[in-house]
């Protein structure tokens, strides 16, 4: 697992060639200067004016705590920007929490804190690490396919920027086969970073994100297992990454699909949007559509 992953932010607005390239980190390495802080950080004292805070609660259910965040400070730039927030960690080789003396320490330290507890596997699988009272106890879990199982039982982190695709088809029909494998085995509350596509074929999004593909995601989250924690899977708008775009919500809004926000952030930028807000004024979201995570 590198400890510093890198990535170009694509701006994957519907059918749009790639119009702007941005260092971003998916780091929990403290980092230094401000190459890598969020569009709405670097548009701040420009002319581009931050979209309105939502007129409905907002939760930012995507958080790390990381060395250049600790759950105080995290607490405070919530409170000044007026979000509440979730906070993730990932389980699994490479990460610290692996069994369930690891996740019930995760739990109860949290516990005394306002926000709500989520985990974020990275790898399929990975419940079977644990029991199901520890499982239970968590708030919510949250899951992307971007950790990509390949034939030969290595994995390809498709948000680094070096990730290479020969074959754009041939790609998207195995990240298809992946999404539908977290979507149905997993036990997930929110599906992250949808529609998120590799750097090097980010601008053939229009082509590769057909009404087809779009739909089967849509229903999949519309239609989980019965024996899933979720009625329905929620779809995360991605500050970080700047998708879904306004189609794919607008379609899972018309099935009923509820949304949630997340900065993917382990750093100032937490509970700090403006992709959110702007999509979620496009797309005409209320507090109905919104997915609120329960206390357990
Ligand atoms: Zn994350």
């Amino acid at each position: 697992m590198p400890t510093r992953r890198t990535f170009l932010e694509t701006s994957l607005a519907a059918g749009a060639a790639l119009t702007s390239t941005k260092l971003l980190t998916r780091s929990s390495a403290p980092r230094t200067g401000m190459p890598h802080v969020s569009p709405s950080l670097q548009d701040m004292g420009t002319t581009a004016p931050t979209p309105p805070h939502p007129p409905f609660p907002v939760h930012d259910y995507h958080v790390h705590l990381s060395p250049t965040l600790t759950i105080d400070q995290a607490l405070a730039l919530a409170k000044d920007r007026g979000v509440q927030i979730g906070i993730l960690e990932h389980p699994g080789p490479g990460y610290p929490i692996n069994t369930d003396a690891d996740l019930q320490h995760y739990i109860d330290k949290l516990r005394p804190y306002p926000v709500r507890i989520g985990l974020q596997p990275v790898y399929p699988g990975w419940s079977r690490a644990f029991s199901k009272p520890v499982l239970d106890q968590l708030d919510y879990i949250l899951m992307d396919a971007l950790t990509l199982p390949n034939p030969d039982g290595t994995y390809t982190a498709i948000w680094q920027i070096d990730t290479m695709v020969d074959d754009a088809e041939a790609f998207i029909e195995r990240y298809m086969q992946f999404i539908e494998q977290i979507l149905t085995t997993e036990p997930i509350d929110i599906f992250g970073w949808p529609t998120f596509l590799p750097v090097p074929i980010a601008r053939h999004d229009a082509d590769l994100w057909t009404t087809k593909r779009i739909d089967k995601i849509i229903d999949l989250c519309a239609h989980p297992k019965k024996t899933f924690r979720a009625k329905k899977i929620a779809i995360e708008i991605n500050e970080l990454a700047h998708v879904p775009d306004e189609n794919f919500i607008k379609r899972a809004k018309q099935a009923g699909l509820k949304f949630t926000f997340g900065t993917d952030s382990r750093n100032q930028n937490a509970a700090h949007f403006y992709y959110c807000y702007q999509i979620a004024q496009r797309c005409g979201l209320t507090e109905g559509d919104m997915f609120v995570v329960k206390e357990k």
